[in-house]
């Protein structure tokens, strides 16, 4: 047992399947007299379905979210909710819708009930990201944290079967790097192993069957332990490269994270033995790195960044940045390391630990 700090955030988590049903009680518990609802255009019609379940507590739909939570739309969504005498905001859909949610309440405030659909974890965290001609600005703070979270597995059934496996990598890469954070601690280490292991249980099995309810089930709990461990914990080099390469070449999120961590755990590994033990046994395999990687590869991912449209000659350039400004991580940043990370996952080479 080592020293170690725990904070806790206060967030409310109902988990279930059919947990929509209390939709009602929960805008009551929080005082929201007329809710904003929010979705992107794909997911506009569960919007439509939670406007009539909130019957007179709706206060309106705005369905325009979108990746990178862009400052044009959270002024506009403002508009919405200034119009409308919203109180409060029903977000249901993925990290790009919560994430107009969380822009919103960074500006005023307003109590947050979200649905999430997919596994990427905003749902938990303070964390905000924003963008603004072409630059994303990211800052954490409480007014952002939603203060109840309704987890529906009901609603994540239709979440194709490639993206399920993105998403759920996302995920684990959170958990992943909370377990050699700089500030890892004992119930994290709990969280994040039990979260990695639900996920890497349900993910090959919603592969084959994305209506599969139980795997869904699992993979949800995966999902929220892993968010937990991203609220709560720490983040290192993967996190770092993911986020200089989606900002560099405008890489899409899930599936970013999906090629990097089997490239950044592999680097990490030597300086990471504690991690790497518990990730073998969330794994049940002896090359956890591998184990992701396969799991992407086997579910349709992609597994290679130049897939995704990153140029070789980018390599050097992410290289540069990330060294120009790194994260905090268990292994020293070595340049031709971070080169041979980049270029591995550029490569879409199967790691061998
Ligand atoms: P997303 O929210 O961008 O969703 C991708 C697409 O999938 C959208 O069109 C969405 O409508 C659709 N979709 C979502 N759920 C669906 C479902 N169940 N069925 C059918 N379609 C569905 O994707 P994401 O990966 O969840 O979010 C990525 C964004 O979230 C990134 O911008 C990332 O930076 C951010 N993020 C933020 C945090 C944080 O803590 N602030 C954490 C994780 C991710």
């Amino acid at each position: 047992m080592r020293d170690f700090v725990y904070t806790g955030l206060p967030s409310r988590v109902v988990f279930g399947s059919g947990t929509v049903e209390k939709l009602g009680e929960e805008v009551a518990a929080l005082g929201i007299n007329r809710a904003l609802v929010l979705t992107t255009p794909e997911q506009e019609s569960q919007g439509e379905e939670l406007l009539e379940r909130l019957g007179e507590k709706a206060a309106g739909l705005f369905s325009g979210a979108t990746m990178h939570t862009p400052v044009a739309v959270t002024d506009k969504a403002m508009g919405v909710f200034e119009n409308l005498s919203a109180d409060g905001i029903v977000s249901i859909g993925g990290g790009s819708t919560i994430g107009l949610g969380k822009a919103i309440a960074l500006r005023n405030d307003t109590p947050q009930i979200v649905i999430p659909t997919t596994y990427a974890g905003s749902e938990m965290t303070t964390i905000i990201g924003q963008t603004e001609n072409g630059k994303k600005t990211t800052q954490k703070t409480l007014k952002v944290l939603p203060e109840t979270v309704i987890y529906d597995v009901d609603y994540t059934m239709s979440l194709p079967s490639v993206m399920s496996v993105t998403s759920g990598l996302n995920a684990i890469a959170h958990a992943v790097e909370a377990l050699y954070a700089e500030n890892a601690n004992p119930l994290l280490n709990i969280m994040a192993e039990q979260g990695v292991a639900a996920l890497m249980k349900a993910l090959p099995v919603i592969s084959n069957d994305p209506l599969d309810r139980a795997a869904r089930m699992e993979a949800a709990y995966g999902a929220w332990l892993c968010a937990v461990c991203l609220a709560t914990g720490g983040v290192a080099l993967h996190h770092k490269l993911c986020h200089v390469l989606g900002g560099s070449f405008n890489l899409p999120h899930a599936e970013t994270h999906t090629i990097v961590l089997p490239h950044a755990l592999s680097y990490n590994a030597p300086a990471a033995s504690d991690a790497m033990t518990a990730l073998r046994r969330a794994t049940s395999s002896e090359m956890p790195a591998a184990a992701f990687f396969d799991v992407a590869k086997s579910g349709g991912a992609s597994t290679a960044l130049r897939d995704l449209g990153m140029p070789e000659d980018g390599i050097d350039r992410a290289v540069e940045i990330t060294l120009a400004d790194p994260y905090w991580n268990p292994r020293p940043l070595e340049e031709d390391g971070v080169r041979e990370i980049i270029r591995a996952a550029w490569a879409g080479d199967r790691p061998t630990c």
